[in-house]
């Protein structure tokens, strides 16, 4: 080996020089700088067809420039969602105290998944679990978890609990044939299938229930399904209780799916399933827990004290809860992945629990703590905690209820603007969160009228597919016709949730996750849904 060329490739890549760096992150800041003063989208088109086609890598040893430009355009060609005519998603421009915290978790590059490769990265792991958890469970006595790389996983891991619960040995034996079944509600995240098909459980093993108007799981079906399920011998695993519907914020209420199936689980004298709530989107209205209403601090205006007050009461739900998944990269405003799934009681973590002979690699591991021992990963960043605890601690309780309340400040806003138009309905008006889901539908249609003869089964199914036709038509002409530096991105959901009749409802939505999004955003929004109407 030629040493001199070996020590000076070793130097361009492993010393840190500090000018250099910070020279290529001011590069960085200032491009996205530049992009923040363009309206939101494609900043470069996409050219998948070279992405394949030309996968060849440099030949010699470049430097830190290099690694710049090999990926800059495809930096310069993805939106960081500061604009605050985003409406679109659960998703929101991540805050700068995480990006802190991100890039002090990157300078060190900790391994989550024993004490020895990540030393007080671990710590920080339970200090930030802890944290959301007393946020969650209001200062519950002995939680645990860990961060994973999303919500899907979080929520996999209470399934994972439930399967061990009511077939011990699933680990080692697998299911054995017996059927093995999960429940979740009708408006759920997508990813309860994913889970029963990973799982083995099989995607028919996930039995959705029926929700109501207010996108909340309808415990009379629940009880019922649960009936069905323990008559034919099926071993019901877990109940995920969603909390906070992607779409439309439904919230199921988990002190009443507790009850049920407690009740069941006794008269079938079977092991009760493993309750679970995902939160993933819905967790961050606990900041407004105790949020005292009459003192007021944030000076919040009287539309809203009944919206906190609702919010204090659903968040209770949340005890009763064996487990919970927080998604930190959605209403955090965090940077990915920091997904926390936690249990309201550690012992049952034991339930996941791994043998150090099936772990060959962490023979040091200490079971009381090393997360290796019972996490479905072996490599775990960092990120979530570090980005976690940087958010919570810069943005402070007060912080993180002002971000709260005036998500949800908009979210009623533009409720209240589009109740006041005749051909426009609100689909989710009760719900406490910030998103809306509405129709539009053409100028001198009653709107209200047409819904509620759709939801009792008054119109022929060619009425309701004309109705839903003009609803998606409307949204596609005013994405056709939009000015993207004036007007807001929504989405178009195909379905809600809510399913009257076994209809799906579609909906344009927008969800208030941007802090910078203000009235006069919402004002142009009325004003466009005035035009294409
Ligand atoms: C986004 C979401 C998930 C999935 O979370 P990821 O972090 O995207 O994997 C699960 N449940 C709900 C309610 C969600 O909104």
């Amino acid at each position: 080996m030629d040493r001199t060329r070996y020590d000076a490739f070793v130097r361009t890549f492993f010393d840190c020089d500090p000018r250099e760096i910070t020279q290529i992150f001011e590069e960085l800041l200032a491009a996205m700088q530049a992009e923040e003063s363009l309206p939101p989208g494609h900043y470069l088109s996409q050219n998948y067809e070279t992405a394949q086609a030309n996968p060849e890598i440099h030949v010699l040893p470049g430097n830190l420039k290099d690694a710049r430009d090999a990926v800059f355009p495809y930096f310069w060609g993805t939106d960081g969602w500061s604009s605050p005519l985003h409406l679109e998603n659960v998703r929101g421009p991540a805050n700068y105290a995480s990006l802190i915290g991100a890039i002090a978790c990157l300078l060190k590059n900790p391994n989550l998944c024993t004490d020895s490769y990540s030393q007080r990265s671990n710590e920080l792991e339970v200090k930030a679990i802890t944290a959301l958890a007393n946020l969650v469970f209001y200062h519950t006595d002995d939680p645990w978890g860990v961060f994973t790389i999303g919500g899907t996983i979080s929520n996999m891991y209470a399934a994972k609990i439930g399967v061990e619960k009511v077939l011990p040995g699933a680990m080692r034996k697998g299911l054995r044939g017996e059927t093995v079944a999960g429940i979740v509600s009708g408006a759920a995240h997508y990813c309860g299938a994913t889970i029963a098909g990973w799982l083995g459980l099989g995607t028919e093993n996930l039995h959705e229930i029926p929700v109501d108007r207010s996108l909340s799981m309808r415990l009379d079906l629940l009880a019922a399904k649960l009936d069905e399920l323990y008559q034919k011998g099926v071993k019901v695993a877990f109940v995920i209780g969603t909390f906070g519907t992607t779409d439309a914020f439904g919230v199921d209420d988990l002190v009443g799916i507790h009850a049920i199936i407690h009740e069941k689980a006794a008269k079938y004298g079977v092991t009760v399933p493993q309750l679970h709530a995902d939160a993933a989107v819905g967790w961050g209205i606990c900041f407004l827990n105790e949020y005292d209403r009459e003192k007021n601090v944030l000076k919040l205006t009287p539309e809203m004290t009944p919206i906190v007050a609702k919010v204090q009461e659903m968040c209770k739900g949340l005890r009763v809860a064996d487990s919970v998944t927080i998604d930190f990269h959605k209403t955090g405003r965090g940077h990915y992945p920091s997904s926390a799934f936690i249990v309201n009681r550690r012992a049952d973590l034991r339930f996941l629990a791994r043998s150090k002979d099936d772990t060959p690699y962490f023979p040091e591991a200490d079971s009381r703590r090393d997360p290796a021992l019972f996490t479905l990963e072996t490599s775990r960043p960092g990120l979530g905690p570090y980005t976690v605890m940087a958010s919570l601690d810069g943005i402070g309780l007060l912080g993180w209820q002002m971000l709260m309340a005036r998500s949800l400040e908009l979210a009623d806003i533009l409720k209240h603007k589009l109740e006041k138009l005749d051909y426009c309905k609100v689909l989710n008006p009760d719900t406490c969160g910030a998103s809306v889901v509405w129709w539009v539908l053409p100028k001198g249609r009653d709107a209200r009228a047409i819904f509620e003869k759709f939801e009792a089964g008054a119109l022929s199914p060619e009425e309701s597919q004309r109705y839903l036709g003009e609803v998606r038509r409307l949204f596609t002409k005013r994405e056709r016709t939009l000015d993207p530096a004036r007007d807001a991105r929504l989405s178009f959901t195909t379905a809600i949730g809510y399913r009257p009749h076994g209809v799906d409802v579609p909906a344009w939505k927008a969800v208030f996750f941007n802090p910078k999004t203000d009235e006069a955003i919402i004002d142009r929004l009325i004003e466009s849904i005035e035009e294409v109407a």
